[in-house]
């Protein structure tokens, strides 16, 4: 079946087969009819925005923002993707930094290769290990990262071999950057970083639900009582926070390290060890 929109009825017809691949990573929820659902229910939303599901995973969202919107013209994207080895090299230049080393992501570089965390490495002396998700990845990854530090070793290291290559994904990148241009980021708790977003092009701008809306200045201010830039420097460990467990919680983040499960914060959270009541 031929996507079609019907502008009257205000359905989308589609195969579910040739689209839910693509809308896996956007649309979590059951297959097949139902994602055609909620593919008719967005599309009736005025304002047609989709947003990107996670900040990083940039790869997936091309292709769906190809395919998607040749069905949904009146959608737009509102992108808050980045760029991670500007904000690494923040962190490393900081007078205050106390990271000695990285776990680098292996979905990111799967995609982006992990040549460009080279240079890094070599400068700050700072071991980068590219790393896996599965619990024996991480160790594995922890592992090679202290192994370096005990020899004097500053290298990048790829334990995520089964799926990453150090020139990563030639055509995504490509489609990449066809679609996205490098941008300044602000990033919560550091600030803004030069060259560490990523924006849509000229040729997608219509696209851009930052610019459709006009919504590009609109920012929120954080609460003084986050100290979650000295968190991610290593200066203080999350339960040194005031507002640790407190004011701050999973439910109730107040800044990015407690908003993502991966975030140091929400993991100290999650694995404290709470104080025996014996
Ligand atoms: S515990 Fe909450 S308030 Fe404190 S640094 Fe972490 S995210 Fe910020």
């Amino acid at each position: 079946m031929k996507c079609e929109w019907n502008e009257k009825t205000g359905e989308l017809a589609f195969s579910s087969e040739r689209l839910e691949g693509i809308l896996e990573p956007i649309i979590s929820g059951d297959r097949g009819d139902s994602v055609s659902h909620l593919l008719r229910n967005f599309a009736h939303k005025s304002t047609g925005t989709l947003v990107s599901p996670d900040e990083v995973s940039y790869g997936p969202c091309r292709a769906g923002l190809l395919s998607l919107f040749k069905v949904l013209a009146r959608g737009s994207y509102l992108t808050e993707l980045r760029v991670v080895p500007p904000a690494m090299e923040t962190i490393l230049s900081s007078p205050t930094n106390r990271v000695q080393g990285f776990l680098a992501a292996g979905h990111v570089c799967t995609v982006m290769g992990y040549a460009e965390y080279e240079p890094l490495a070599r400068r700050y002396g700072a071991p980068i290990v590219v790393t896996g998700f599965e619990p024996l990845d991480i160790l594995h990854g922890v592992l090679m990262c202290v192994q370096q530090l005990e020899d004097g070793r500053a290298e990048v290291e790829n334990q995520y071999a089964r799926s990453v290559r150090r020139e990563g994904n030639a055509p995504a990148r490509g489609m990449i950057s066809d679609v996205f241009e490098v941008i300044p980021r602000k990033w919560r708790g550091v600030g803004e970083i030069a060259d560490s977003g990523l924006a849509l092009t000229e040729a997608y701008r219509a696209l851009d639900a930052e610019s459709r809306f006009g919504v590009a200045d609109v920012s929120v201010d954080e609460p003084e009582e986050c100290v979650s830039g000295l968190v991610l420097q290593g200066v203080l460990k999350p339960d040194g926070c005031a507002a640790f467990g407190d004011t701050c919680t999973p439910e109730s983040p107040l800044g990015a390290t407690m908003v993502s499960s991966e975030g140091a914060c929400a993991a100290y959270y999650r694995y404290r060890r709470l104080a025996s009541t014996a």
